[in-house]
């Protein structure tokens, strides 16, 4: 597969210093910043350093460290936020991938969303 990644999204412009961020948490391969229109509570996008695309870019292709830093990073996030099941009330993870997933910033990106009950994942599904 030959995934075209866009130096010029602003997650990428992000990454590069040339725009500001409310940065969470930042790892050796990943960095974790406030949504800037957050759809919850608490919303965190979770992003890695490298250039990819999307979900399945970043598993296909990142290394063995990359994908490791990158899920243990989001993991923690969930317990620095205090909405893990563990010790809160949970939260919910979204991956958003190409036109039919509505995906916005072509780089790769996990939203960590909680704070509130999330309601049902889908509107059209009831139960
Ligand atoms: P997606 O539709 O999955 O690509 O989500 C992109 C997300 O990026 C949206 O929730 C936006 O609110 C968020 N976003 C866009 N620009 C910025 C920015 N400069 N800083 C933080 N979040 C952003």
């Amino acid at each position: 597969m030959s995934y075209s990644y866009d130096p010029q999204n602003i997650f990428a412009k992000i990454l590069r210093g040339e725009i500001p961020n409310s940065t969470v948490a930042e790892s050796d391969h990943a960095l974790a910043f406030k949504d800037i229109n957050p759809g919850a509570v608490h919303h965190v996008l979770v992003i890695p350093k490298g250039a990819y695309v999307n979900f399945d870019h970043f598993s296909g292709a990142a290394s063995d460290a990359e994908i490791l830093d990158f899920y243990r990073l989001a993991g923690k996030i969930t317990q620095e936020l205090g909405i893990s099941p563990d010790a809160g009330r949970g939260y919910r993870v979204i991956g958003n991938a190409g036109p039919d997933g509505v995906q916005d910033v072509p780089h790769f990106h996990l939203h960590i969303l909680g704070g509130q009950h999330m309601g049902r994942m889908l509107p059209n599904k009831t139960a």
